[in-house]
């Protein structure tokens, strides 16, 4: 193992060289079974950097979310509406290991603590950076933040295109997903909705 180890949210530098070339030796089979010619120049070096381009779009499970937002956890008085507009979501789809991508408005009302802003759009990737399907991840994001900082309430909404629905399939080209998840506070219509209204200027 080389840096692939870290602990907590740094990114991957280097890759695990094993696992490198497994995942290569997965990727040429691939190409092979396509049908295409693996020695042409082009497809030499694609294995490899396929290999290492998948380990990039997973590094979240390396990432601890929890360990994020405790990390940078504030005591702090403060005990109105906190909102992270469109921070920016890649991730892959579970069924088909395709990508799909979008945008994710999150908030939550402080109940004595709060969190360095930008460790939320941290966890999102620490989340978003596996296999995943979009509903289970709006729920992760919501429940860490719950558990972790125990706010009086955390709302997720999240906007996402699939490309396993965009390129193939259906094909419907424009369609955009949206998830969301609340607790607390944010299961009252009135928090709520001014929630809505706060992000409704980046929603579609
Ligand atoms: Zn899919």
């Amino acid at each position: 193992m080389e840096e692939f180890t870290k602990p907590g949210y740094e990114k991957i530098e280097k890759y695990n060289t094993e696992t490198t070339e497994s995942i290569s030796k997965n990727v040429l089979g691939i190409i092979k079974e396509l049908g295409e010619n693996t020695t042409r120049e082009g497809l030499i070096k694609t294995p490899e950097r396929s290999a290492r381009a998948m380990q990039f779009l997973t590094q979240g499970y390396k990432m601890d979310p929890v360990k994020i937002l405790t990390g940078a956890m504030f005591k702090e008085d403060y005990s109105q509406m906190v909102i992270v507009k469109d921070i920016e979501v890649y991730s892959l789809c579970e069924h088909h290991m395709l990508p799909f991508f979008g945008k994710a408005h999150i908030a939550y009302i402080p109940n004595g603590y709060i969190v360095g802003l930008s460790k939320i759009p941290r966890i999102v990737d620490a989340f978003a950076r596996r296999l995943q399907v979009q509903e289970r991840l709006t729920n992760e994001i919501r429940d860490c933040i719950q558990a972790t900082l125990n706010p009086l309430g955390v709302a997720v909404v999240m906007e996402c295109s699939h490309l396993c629905m965009q390129m193939r399939g259906v094909q419907k080209q424009n369609s955009v997903t949206t998830t969301s998840a609340f607790t607390g506070e944010f299961m009252k219509d009135t928090t709520r909705k001014e929630f809505i209204s706060l992000i409704s200027s980046s929603l579609h």
